[in-house]
C-alpha cells in the first residue's frame, strides 16, 4: 500500500470551532491510525482477519469509552471528542472503527446507563483497557430492521435465568470475552442480559465470505439453555427503547466515522489527480474532474457541519433519535458517493489495494445498512415531520 500522506481537509475552518483538547484528542487519534493502522490495513482486510494487536492502541487512544466516566476507565470526553475520534479510525477503516463503536456504545453504554453499580465496577474498567472485549446482539436471522420481532428468549428458573435463542451479524462476536444481549422475558419484554464466554451453551461462529468489513470480525451468538446468573440483567433500563438507546449513540459516532472514510477518499482522489496526466496535463486540470472533487468537498462540509451542530446537541442532552438518524444517514450515504467518484477519479488504479477508496467503498455498504438500514432512517425522519408511522 501507498505510504499515508493523508491531510485532513477543513473548507470552513472548523478547527476553529474546536477547542484545545478536541484538537489534543483528535490528532492522537490521526497520529495512531497513520502510524498503526494505515501500514497494515489493507493486508488484514485482504485477509479478512481483525488485527488483535491494535486493541491496546485503541485503548490508549481513548476508543474503548470515550465519553465514560473517568472513574470507570472511560476517557471522560465530552461528545466531540468521541465523534473526532470515530472519525480519525474511520479515516483508516470503517471496520476499526465498528469495533470501537461496538464496544463503547452498545457494550459499556447499557452497561454504563441500564447497570447496577457493581456491574459497572466489573466490566467497565477491563472494557475500557481493552483487556476484555465486548459485543451486542439485538439481530437475528429472521429479526433485522423490525428487531422488536425478536425470538431470543429467557426463563427464571428461581436462582438463575435460563437463555436460549440465536443472533447474527454480531461485530466482534468470534473473540468478544462479554457480549450484551437482548432477549425477551416470559411476558415478552426485552430486557439486556450480559453474558460471558464459557458459559455453558453460549457459542459464537464467524462468518466468513464478506467483501465488506473485512478487517472486523464478524459472527453468530448461540445460546442453547445458557445459565445466565441474575445478577447479569441489566435492571434498569426495558423494551425496545433500551437498545435503540445504545444505538443512537452508536449512529452519531457513524455519523462522524463516515466523515473520515469521505475524507480519506477525497484527499487520495486529489492528489491523485494533481499528479495523474493525460493529455499532456494532470487530470485535476479537466472540468469532468474538478466537477466531482468540488462536490466532493462541499458535500464533506456539509456533513461536518451537521455532525459538528449535533455533537453541540449531544453535549446538551437536546439531540433526538430523529436528528441522529438524519446525520446518520446523511453522512453515511455522502461517504458511500464520494468513495465511488473517488474510485474513478484514480481509474484502473482505484480498483487496486495500493490505495484504500475500494475498501471505504467496500465497507461503506456495510455502514449503509448496520446500525439502522438507509431507508429505516428515512422512514425515521419521514414519522418524526409527519406524525405518520410508514414502517407498517
Ligand atoms: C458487517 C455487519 C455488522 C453488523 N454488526 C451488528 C452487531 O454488532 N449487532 C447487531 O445486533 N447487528 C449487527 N448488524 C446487523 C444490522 O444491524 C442489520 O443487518 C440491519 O439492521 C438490517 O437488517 P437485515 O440485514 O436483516 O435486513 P432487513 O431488515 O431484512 O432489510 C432488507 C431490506 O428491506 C428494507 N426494509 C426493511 N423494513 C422495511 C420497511 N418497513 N420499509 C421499507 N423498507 C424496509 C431495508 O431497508 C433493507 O433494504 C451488522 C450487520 C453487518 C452487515
Amino acid at each position: 500500500m501507498k505510504p499515508d500522506l493523508f491531510e485532513a481537509p477543513d473548507y470552513y475552518n472548523l478547527d476553529d470551532l474546536l477547542t484545545e483538547e478536541h484538537k489534543l484528542v483528535r490528532d492522537a487519534a490521526r497520529e495512531w491510525v497513520k502510524r498503526d493502522i494505515s501500514p497494515i490495513i489493507e493486508d488484514y482486510a485482504q485477509r479478512a482477519e481483525f488485527p488483535k494487536q491494535i486493541i491496546n492502541g485503541l485503548a490508549e487512544i481513548g476508543a474503548f469509552g470515550p465519553y465514560i466516566p473517568e472513574e470507570y476507565g472511560g476517557a471522560g470526553l465530552d461528545q466531540i471528542s468521541y465523534g473526532l475520534i470515530m472519525q480519525e479510525i474511520e479515516r483508516g477503516d470503517s471496520g476499526v472503527r465498528s469495533t470501537a463503536s461496538v464496544q463503547s456504545s452498545l457494550v459499556m453504554y447499557p452497561i454504563w446507563k441500564y447497570g447496577t453499580e457493581e456491574q459497572r465496577q466489573k466490566y467497565l474498567p477491563k472494557l475500557a483497557s481493552g483487556e476484555w472485549m465486548g459485543s451486542f446482539g439485538l439481530t437475528e436471522p429472521d429479526h433485522g430492521s423490525n428487531p422488536g420481532g425478536m425470538t431470543t428468549n429467557y426463563k427464571d428458573m428461581g436462582d438463575h435465568y435460563l437463555l436460549n435463542g440465536a443472533k447474527l451479524w454480531i461485530s466482534n462476536s468470534p473473540f468478544c470475552n462479554v457480549a450484551v444481549v437482548w432477549a425477551k422475558n416470559e411476558e415478552g419484554r426485552i430486557n439486556g442480559l450480559i453474558v460471558e464466554r464459557g458459559m455453558e451453551g453460549f457459542s459464537t461462529p464467524e462468518t466468513h465470505n464478506k467483501w465488506s468489513l473485512r478487517a472486523s470480525a464478524t459472527g453468530e451468538l448461540i445460546f442453547q439453555d445458557v445459565k445466565v446468573p441474575k445478577a447479569n440483567l441489566l435492571p434498569n433500563k426495558s423494551g425496545l427503547g433500551a437498545p435503540l438507546g445504545c444505538l443512537d449513540s452508536a449512529r452519531y459516532g457513524i455519523a462522524w466515522g463516515a466523515i473520515g472514510a469521505a475524507m480519506d477518499c477525497y484527499d487520495t482522489a486529489l492528489r491523485y489527480a494533481k499528479e495523474r496526466i493525460q493529455f499532456g496535463k494532470p487530470i485535476a486540470a479537466f472540468q469532468l474532474q474538478q466537477k466531482k472533487l468540488a462536490e466532493m468537498i462541499t458535500e464533506i462540509t456539509k456533513a461536518q457541519l451537521l455532525a459538528f451542530r449535533l455533537g453541540q446537541l449531544k453535549n446538551e442532552n437536546k439531540a433526538t433519535s430523529a436528528q441522529i438518524s438524519m446525520a446518520k444517514r446523511n453522512n453515511v450515504d455522502m461517504a458511500i458517493k464520494i468513495a465511488r467518484e473517488a474510485r474513478q477519479i484514480l481509474g484502473g488504479m482505484g480498483i487496486t489495494g495500493e490505495y484504500s477508496i475500494m475498501r471505504h467503498m467496500m465497507n461503506l455498504e456495510s455502514v449503509i445498512t448496520y446500525e439502522g438500514t438507509h431507508d429505516i432512517h428515512l422512514l425515521i425522519t419521514g414519522l418524526d415531520i409527519t406524525g405518520l408511522n410508514a414502517f407498517k
